[in-house]
């Protein structure tokens, strides 16, 4: 039997799943509320930036594998393999996730299945949530008098990056997927391991580990992960504190460190930290969801990642105002707004966040990003949003290098000069040649380092 594989939930997961699950063979639905978006998707048009991305999601609409709806009728009776990509962000005024989307997508399908089923959970969720809604199926079929279906629910968490989704998707680092319980002669879990085994026949038979595992490791592997990676950051951030005071060269430091094979070099770059729709409130939630079962002290730690993280955020706004006297009437010019270059999510974005902070400070903040300023300008229109690092530049006081896109790290002095009123520049992602810069009479300031060095 072919597979036909729904995606429910279609933003920067979903939409990414749905076209790579289309790549490797599958027939796929999208499904999605957002009526927008699945027009945009159907025609081809994919709604944020990701690269090869668009490229693929077109092959798939042409060679007729690929389709999206609103509809979760059509999704229930299309679909063998339902996964689940809707979001799970921050709750407004709380730490933990808001679990009403994917509450509402399980509910949904759960009203409309007419056949076997696996239901695949790829959201990012608080521990204890797969065993929850597994009850919920469970109930809903029930109620339906549809319990002689053979439905199951496996969770599968996701581990793409922005900017690398397909790659990351199709040549996975490692998939796991959790069941029920972790007994070989449970049948459920069998049928659906083995299921999923064929969904991902091809990275596994190029080589990618496969964790068969239960509910709760599944969900805590993947929120482990952001909060090593997030504690990563935080680590050499802190360092960077003490390198303003006592002097020392950050990049060094990192570099020295990375190279111990036990740490690595990844993540330990030094700057205005993490942002994006997944490390803080992943980290949040985390603590939200310990306190909740009694495990508080654990994952205290994580309140101090967080605060490491947004201090950084004041240093440059405190910078900024230490170098300009007065942010009052000041030019800022800011390049790069998205949390990371290769994508235009500001979701918790540090670069959106400084140069809103620095606009409500009586800053002039004029904002230029590759791909970002739409989002930006949706969640922060009063900033002055331009083309070019050219144009932000225009007449500036200080330019601020808040996100490490390519076209920012090949930049030279030479190429602001005409443009800026002062040569002066804050190197918020460590990735400028001080020496170059200060070499033609600027004031160069990298985070990490102490000012004036
Ligand atoms: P997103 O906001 O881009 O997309 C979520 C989509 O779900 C939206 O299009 C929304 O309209 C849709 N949706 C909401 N309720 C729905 C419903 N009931 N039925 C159908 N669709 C519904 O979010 P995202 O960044 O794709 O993240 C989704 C999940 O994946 C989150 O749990 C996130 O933590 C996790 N995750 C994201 C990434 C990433 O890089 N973005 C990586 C790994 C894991």
């Amino acid at each position: 039997m072919d597979l036909n594989i729904t995606v429910i939930g279609t933003g920067y997961l979903g939409a990414t799943h749905a076209t790579c699950m289309a790549e490797l063979g599958f027939n796929v639905l999208g499904v999605d509320v957002d009526q927008d978006k699945i027009d945009s998707l159907s025609r081809g048009v994919l709604p944020f930036h990701e690269p090869h991305l668009p490229e693929l999601l077109r092959k798939h609409l042409a060679s007729g594998r690929l389709r999206f709806t609103t509809d979760y009728t059509e999704a229930a009776e299309f679909g063998d393999v339902h996964f689940i990509g809707v979001g799970t962000p921050q709750k407004p005024g709380e730490h933990a996730a808001d679990l009403t989307y994917v509450d509402d997508a399980v509910l949904q399908l759960a009203r409309h299945l007419r056949k076997d089923a696996l239901i695949v959970g790829k959201s990012t969720v608080p521990v204890g949530t797969a065993r929850r809604l597994r009850a919920v199926v469970d109930s809903v079929l029930a109620e339906r008098g549809m319990d002689g279906l053979k439905v199951a629910l496996a969770w599968n968490p996701e581990f793409l990056r922005e900017g690398r989704a397909v790659e990351d998707t199709l040549t996975p680092d490692r998939l796991v997927v959790g069941t029920g319980t972790n007994r070989p002669e449970d049948t459920e879990r069998e049928w659906a391991h083995g299921l999923l085994r064929r969904v991902y026949a091809k990275p596994l038979s190029a080589g990618t580990p496969l964790i068969e595992t239960d509910y709760e490791t599944a969900e805590l592997v993947k929120v482990a992960a952001n909060a090593f990676l997030a504690t990563k950051i935080s680590f050499i951030n802190a360092f960077s504190e003490v390198t303003e005071i006592v002097g020392g060269d950050i990049r060094t430091l990192a570099d020295a460190l990375g190279h111990d094979t036990r740490i690595g070099r990844k993540f330990l770059n030094a700057g205005v930290g993490f942002g994006g729709g997944c490390l803080p409130k992943d980290i949040r939630a985390l603590q939200a969801r310990a306190n909740e079962v009694g495990a508080s002290a654990a994952m205290r730690f994580l309140t101090e990642v967080d605060e490491i993280n947004l201090r950084r955020r004041d240093r440059v706004v405190h910078l900024a105002e230490e170098h300009l006297g007065i942010l009052d009437g000041a030019r800022i010019a800011v390049l790069g707004v998205s949390f990371k270059p290769e994508s235009d999510d500001v979701r918790d974005s540090p670069a959106l966040d400084i140069a809103a902070r620095l606009y409500s400070s009586g800053a002039e903040v004029s904002v230029y990003d590759p791909q970002g300023n739409r989002n930006a300008a949706a969640r922060f229109p009063r900033l002055n949003y331009v083309d070019s690092a050219h144009a932000a530049a225009a007449e500036a006081d200080l330019v601020l290098l808040l996100t490490e896109w390519d076209e920012f790290k090949r930049m030279g002095p030479q190429d602001l000069e005409p443009y800026v009123r002062e040569r002066r520049i804050i190197d918020g992602r460590n990735v400028l040649d001080g020496e170059k810069w200060t070499d033609r009479g600027w004031t160069f300031q990298a985070l990490g380092h102490r000012p004036g060095v």
